[in-house]
């Protein structure tokens, strides 16, 4: 996989430029965005996953221009967003079925990606729990399995460890490093 950004700048409504012509070729393996909080990481993140259309400047994932070929892309991509949260009363299971279906995972198949998910990020035995009653850390690796579904070549993950205790913070990147070592880019800040 590559990943090609070429004079990207993004200025939002209010004035506030976000990013500045940025260069950049992603190949595969884990690459960080480092930066202070408004450095423009999550921005940039954005543009990459298709919410939101930069002001100039292109991207292309294996020759393929994100704006021309936005459902191409997007199958190719997981993304856990800074701010991702789940439904009340909606077991870790059912939320990851659910979000399966939304990626056109077939119905015979739903369950077994399911499980295979759970037993990933180590939240098999927390299956039948609510999704939003759990820990800051397992409701991140809930996230990470959600942003597995469909195994899917670039991962792309906003703050990954913010606000969890350092053995949580390991298992994530534990996590994370496992599944760069499949052909994949895995893009963190
Ligand atoms: P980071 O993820 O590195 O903390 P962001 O991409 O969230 O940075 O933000 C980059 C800059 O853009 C910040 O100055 C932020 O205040 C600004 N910004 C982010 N989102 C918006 C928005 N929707 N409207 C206006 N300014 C924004």
């Amino acid at each position: 996989m590559q990943i090609k950004i070429s004079q990207l700048t993004n200025v939002y409504q209010n004035g506030k430029k976000a990013l500045d012509n940025i260069e950049l070729n992603i190949g595969d393996g884990m690459f960080g965005l480092l930066g202070p909080n408004g450095a423009g990481k999550s921005t940039l993140m954005k543009i990459l996953v298709t919410l939101m259309n930069p002001s100039s400047g292109k991207v292309t994932i294996n020759d393929l221009d994100l704006q021309k070929h936005r459902k191409q892309i997007r199958s190719m991509i997981g993304y856990l967003p800074q701010d991702f949260n789940t439904f009340p009363k909606v077991k870790s299971w059912e939320f990851l079925e659910y979000s399966a279906k939304l990626a056109k995972i077939p119905r015979n198949k739903r369950l077994s990606v399911v499980d295979d998910l759970l037993e990933r990020v180590g939240l098999f035995d927390f299956r039948d729990r609510f999704a939003n009653k759990l820990s800051g850390g397992m409701k991140r690796r809930l996230g990470i399995a959600q942003a597995l579904i469909g195994n899917p070549k670039i991962l792309i993950v906003d703050e990954p460890t913010t606000g969890l205790d350092p053995e949580e913070r390991i298992r994530f990147r534990g996590i994370l490093s496992e599944m760069s070592r499949e052909e994949r880019i895995i893009i963190l800040s």
